[in-house]
């Protein structure tokens, strides 16, 4: 951990760090509405290639109790918009930063890596913008609220009940990101957390941070979003903490060192300040006992691409390669094949496979690492010390240049430094296990790791080992034969799926589509009659009041109908007939419709009506068949049979407008509409709930 107050000018640390008071640019924080630049307190930054002072950071003297204060005030604004609102500025800040990608590219020369390793930060960052814009837009209604259950009934008559709501935390979220991926780390934390209604102050790390400076200020200059709703830190954040309070929440990506320490703050012991973290990891990758050419050339294809690509610098990347005793040999030698064929240098030479690792701290560290790892295994490529390999196309001394360095362990179970230490450079080590139920246990010496792969014979299963596994990660990847095409690979964390994992990985869980989102949200249970559950969630409840017309619902605009507006339609009584027409057209003749004797033995003792025929019927008795403002029927949710139909039953349906969501008009040829969905209960001459469901339908607007 880097102790930087208290520095002076142009003094080194011991991990290379220097203080400078070089004329150098110096990058700016956005915050209180206008960009601030420090005048004292700068670290510099230097060309991960080059070795050449870039630019310098310092946010001292930015007053941090106002910038907590800004984020609340003007920031929160972002409450008041609906979810989709916030999903279509999101998908238009993503569509602007991606017609800008060529400056984040020019930028990330600067941090070593290759236009390949960039994509992952800038493209893969926009894309999770764009991902976390459509899930919210798909799976959430056009309200500033979330309701997330069903009514919960509480009471015998239906008068009294419950439901879970989400609702914005009335604070700030304050994400302290990684120096490995400067966009990236920023986008996939404000997405879920501006969807969400909440302000965010990015403090990324000074490695790097002109990356994340350059993605704000053109965010900022887009205009897309409330002023406040995104402010940035360049530098320390000195004081920040103590001016946070109940409802603000923070995340932090880095090593575990300082996110213990930064946990350990008393105000968010006070206030239980939600704090996750995502830390140093220690990752797997698995290769099955039954593992053919095929599989082993997998195994070795995923450890490698792990080990270089981003030269090792990913938190998922592989660190720990388990392989069965029996292929140890065989998987090091031909590892050591593809990794001999690494260049390293220059990544603006097209030859150079490699980049540098982010900065000469980084190489320290690494070799650091690597010494510690050298002491429970044998280095069988690269090295521990840090100037024997050839570098392409620039200074090897100068830049933070790593090679790929392979390790074996030949004893695991005896290891005290493999399962703990994580070298974050391209640095993995092999190890051999006897059986499965000896790799569980040298996986868990992890003590919890962000994701394993285990890379199998497609057939082989592997049941018990995922069950016994599972518990230490926040995700698995499965690959073999039948997915390898296609898998999206160990590395990708996926805007869908939970990143995250437990113990040594920090114990947090970011992404995994509305988790992420609901993560910066206060779930409350809002217990109440039918009536004030309609008005809180917009969306009727069975027992609310209801209102009924003389003018059929489905003549009705989008916007001319109201939520709990309800038709009662006409019976009809269920034939024998109606259940052998609906036999013979469907083509169903399940015994418990066509056939008498059988049924007799059956669950209802007798023959029963179709359920879809049920569902066909209710639409033949609630549709009004004109021509009129309903386009189309686009779907069913939440069907149950309740009860039987018999011969001889009498079915009505009550259809009551349930919940309404405006579509956003994409094409000005379409007509505007909405979607209405209805809720449904058919019943018998008891009065007993038969079917229940909800139609959704196209409506047209006005
Ligand atoms: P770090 O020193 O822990 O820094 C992480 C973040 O915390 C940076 O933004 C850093 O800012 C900030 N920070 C440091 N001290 C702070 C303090 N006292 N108060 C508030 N913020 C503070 O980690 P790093 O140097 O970026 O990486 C070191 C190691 O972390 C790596 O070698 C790797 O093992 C691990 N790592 C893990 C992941 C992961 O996702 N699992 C990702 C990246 C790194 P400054 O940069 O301004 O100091």
């Amino acid at each position: 951990m880097l102790e930087l107050e208290g520095q002076l000018p142009n003094q080194e640390d011991s991990k290379g760090n220097v203080y400078s008071s070089l004329s150098l640019k110096s990058l700016p924080s956005y915050a209180n509405g206008q960009w601030f630049t420090a005048q004292a307190d700068f670290r510099t930054v230097y060309h991960a290639v080059t070795g050449e002072p870039v630019y310098q950071v310092s946010s001292h003297g930015l007053d941090m109790q106002a910038v907590v204060n800004h984020a609340k005030k003007q920031g929160s604004k972002i409450a008041s918009w609906t979810f989709h609102e916030r999903a279509n500025a999101l998908k238009q800040v993503a569509q602007y930063l991606l017609e800008r990608k060529e400056e984040f590219y020019e930028l990330a020369k600067a941090t070593g890596c290759t236009r390949k390793d960039a994509w992952i930060d800038i493209e893969g960052g926009i894309g999770t913008l764009f991902a976390y814009s459509s899930i919210v837009r798909r799976e959430l209604s056009n309200e500033t609220a979330l309701v997330e259950d069903s009514w919960i009934p509480l009471s015998k008559h239906g008068t009294f009940g419950a439901k879970h709501i989400l609702t914005s935390k009335a604070g700030v979220a304050v994400h302290i990101n990684a120096f490995n991926f400067p966009i990236w780390g920023m986008l996939e934390k404000i997405a879920p957390t501006l969807l969400a209604g909440v302000p965010c102050i990015v403090k990324p790390a000074t490695e790097g941070s002109e990356m994340t400076q350059a993605v704000v200020k053109h965010i900022v200059e887009s205009g897309f979003l409330p002023e406040g709703s995104l402010q940035l830190i360049c530098g320390q954040i000195y004081d920040l903490f103590d001016y946070l309070g109940p409802q603000d929440t923070v995340t932090f990506t880095g090593s575990a060192s300082t996110g213990q320490k930064l946990r350990a703050h008393p105000r968010f012991n006070q206030y239980s300040i939600a704090f996750t973290m995502e830390a140093d990891s220690v990752n797997s990758a698995i290769l099955t006992p039954d593992a053919n050419e095929e599989t082993i050339d997998l195994f070795v294809r995923e450890v490698f691409r792990e080990m270089t690509s981003k030269t090792g610098q990913k938190c998922t990347a592989i660190r720990r390669a388990f392989v069965p005793e029996s292929l140890l040999a065989t998987v090091q030698e031909k590892l050591i094949v593809k990794l001999k064929k690494v260049v390293v240098g220059n990544p603006e030479l097209e030859n150079v496979t490699m980049g540098a690792l982010a900065s000469i701290k980084q190489k320290y560290d690494v070799a650091e690492k690597v010494e510690l790892l050298n002491k429970d295994a044998e280095i069988v490529l690269g090295s521990h010390l840090r100037h024997d390999f050839t570098v392409e196309g620039t200074d090897s001394e100068k830049g933070a240049f790593y090679p790929p360095t392979l390790l074996v362990c030949h004893k695991p179970t005896e290891a005290e430094y493999i399962h703990q230490v994580e070298a974050f450079g391209p640095v993995s080590t092999l190890m051999p296990y006897q059986d499965l139920n000896q790799l569980a246990a040298l996986v868990a010496l992890g003590e919890g790791s962000l994701v394993a792969s285990v890379v199998r014979n497609t057939n082989q299963n592997i049941e018990q080992l995922i069950a016994n596994i599972a518990p230490w990660h926040g995700r698995l990847h499965i690959l073999d034969a039948q997915n390898a095409k296609e898998s999206t690979g160990h590395g990708s964390p996926l805007p869908h799926l939970v990143h995250g994992g437990p113990g040594r990985a920090g114990g947090g869980e970011e992404l995994g589509g509305l988790r992420a989102v609901k993560h910066y949200m206060q779930r409350t249970a809002i217990q109440g009659s039918p009536n004030v559950i309609t008005q809180i969630g917009h969306s009727w409840t069975a027992g609310s009041d209801y209102f009924e017309d003389r003018v059929h619902p489905f003549k009705k605009s989008f916007d001319e109908l109201r939520i709990g507006e309800r038709l009662l339609t006409a019976r009809r009584t269920v034939t024998e007939a109606d259940i052998v027409n609906f036999g013979c057209l469907s083509g169903d003749h399940f015994y418990a419709h066509m056939d008498k004797i059988g049924a007799e033995d059956s669950f209802f003792g007798e023959r029963v009506a179709h359920g879809y025929f049920i569902v066909s019927a209710a639409a033949g008795l609630f549709v009004d068949a004109a021509p009129g403002p309903v386009i189309a029927n686009y779907g069913m949710d939440n069907l149950r049979f309740v009860e039987p139909v018999k011969i001889g039953d009498t079915i009505q349906v009550e259809l009551t407008c349930k919940q309404k969501t405006p579509k956003p008009q994409k094409d000005p040829e379409q007509k505007p509409h909405g979607v209405v969905v209805w809720d449904i209960k058919v019943k018998n001459q008891r009065n007993e709930l038969v079917a229940t469901y909800d139609i959704l339908t196209l409506v047209e607007r006005e």
